[in-house]
């Protein structure tokens, strides 16, 4: 029996919507495996806890989480609650401070959900970006002076390091050849920006010679957003820097069919530390409280958490459940259905007690 310490962080908005959504799914499976357990602990971090305490967790919430073995997070973001802080006081210490530099985002069209592109459905968008997820352009660095005056200045500087592009290029490459099709697009802006994204591709065709079985090429990142839009089957594994894929991954959930249904994972490949599973969206405070937030995304992720902590057949089992949910039409508002989030849940919880695998 393997036993799993598991930190769930609901946060804002919909965050405890879909994070309950998913804690159902996952004692589903447990019941269904048998051979391990979740222990869950609940913290109650986020907007409510700032606007208690003056901080979105407390000064040691980083310490509070090192002995866990995954962290399930909600969402941030609140309206009374400006965003830079409510992201930088929760979220991103996480992501930063457990060097989680690899953010894995799988899309592809699930059966019976409608890509807005027409004629384009399940098998013609399978794509995997990898975004690089400690520095570039969320390094934190930059300021401003002459605050409100004319003269006032502020700079968003972006940092790159030939240690952090080659270790994400690294893993990039390696997850592009353990799929099937081995191809990764590496994404810049080296046409504009001439100084870390000019390294980036030279780190590219460096990294490229360690990997003789996987095919590359190279695009830029507005030139980007018209070939997954336009030629969705021509790409297959992306990796591009924080702000460009954290944009292009909006993309691709969207093309996919919804934001409700587009996963992340946060991970420190080297185990270190704890990584973290988290649905892309943010709170989406236009739903929240009504009871339709799609609880997919954060399914998906579920499923990442159990491929990364070993639990391979349970991840599997839990995919081919939300697969089977979507094809039956059992869906939420956003991807054209009518049901309910406890109603998506519970037939993905059915479809795990009947499952054969
Ligand atoms: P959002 O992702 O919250 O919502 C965008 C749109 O998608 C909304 O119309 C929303 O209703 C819809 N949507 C999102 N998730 C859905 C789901 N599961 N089911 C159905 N529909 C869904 O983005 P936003 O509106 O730009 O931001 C709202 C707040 O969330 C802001 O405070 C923002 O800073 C924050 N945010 C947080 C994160 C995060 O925690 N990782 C990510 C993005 C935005
Ligand atoms: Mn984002």
């Amino acid at each position: 029996m393997h036993e799993y310490k598991i930190a769930a962080i609901p946060a804002d908005g919909i965050g405890p919507e879909v994070i309950a959504a998913g804690l159902q799914a996952l004692e589903a499976l447990q019941q269904r495996s048998g051979d391990f357990t979740l222990e869950v602990q609940h913290f109650d971090w986020g907007s409510d806890y700032y606007k208690r305490t003056g901080r979105m967790m407390p000064e040691d919430g980083p310490e509070q989480l090192k002995s866990f073995d995954a962290i399930f997070f909600g969402a941030v973001g609140a309206p009374d609650v400006p965003d830079h802080i409510t992201l930088w006081g929760l979220r991103l210490p996480i992501c930063q401070g457990f060097d989680q530099y690899a953010n894995v985002r799988p899309t592809r069209i699930l059966p019976g959900i409608a890509s807005p592109l027409a004629g384009v459905g399940p098998g013609d968008l399978d794509w995997v970006i990898v975004r690089e997820n400690s520095e570039g352009e969320y390094a934190g660095q930059g300021g401003r002076s002459h605050r409100g005056l004319p003269e006032e200045v502020a700079t968003e500087v972006s940092i790159f390091t030939r240690v952090g592009v080659t270790r994400i290029m690294r893993y990039a490459f390696r997850l592009a050849q353990s799929r099937p099709r081995k191809h990764l697009t590496v994404v810049t802006k080296s046409n504009a920006q001439r100084h870390g994204m000019v390294m980036w591709d030279e780190i590219a065709a460096e990294v490229a010679q360690e990997f003789p079985d996987v095919t590359w090429d190279k695009m830029l990142v507005d030139a980007m957003t018209v070939r997954m839009t336009l030629k969705p089957q021509s790409l297959d594994t992306i990796v591009a820097t924080n702000l460009h894929a954290d944009i292009l991954s909006d993309l691709a959930g969207a093309l996919a069919g919804s934001l409700g249904v587009a996963p992340t994972a946060n991970i420190d490949p080297e185990r270190r530390y704890p990584s973290m599973f988290e649905p892309i969206h943010g709170s989406a405070f236009d739903i929240t409280g009504k009871g339709i937030a799609n609880p997919i995304a954060t399914f998906w992720t579920a499923a990442q958490m159990l491929e990364h902590l070993g639990e391979g057949t349970a991840a599997a089992r839990l995919m081919r459940a939300v697969e089977t949910v979507t094809a039956e039409g059992v869906k939420t508002p956003d991807v054209g259905g009518k049901a309910t989030t406890q109603e998506v849940t519970d037939a993905v919880c059915e479809a795990i007690r009947g499952s054969n695998i």
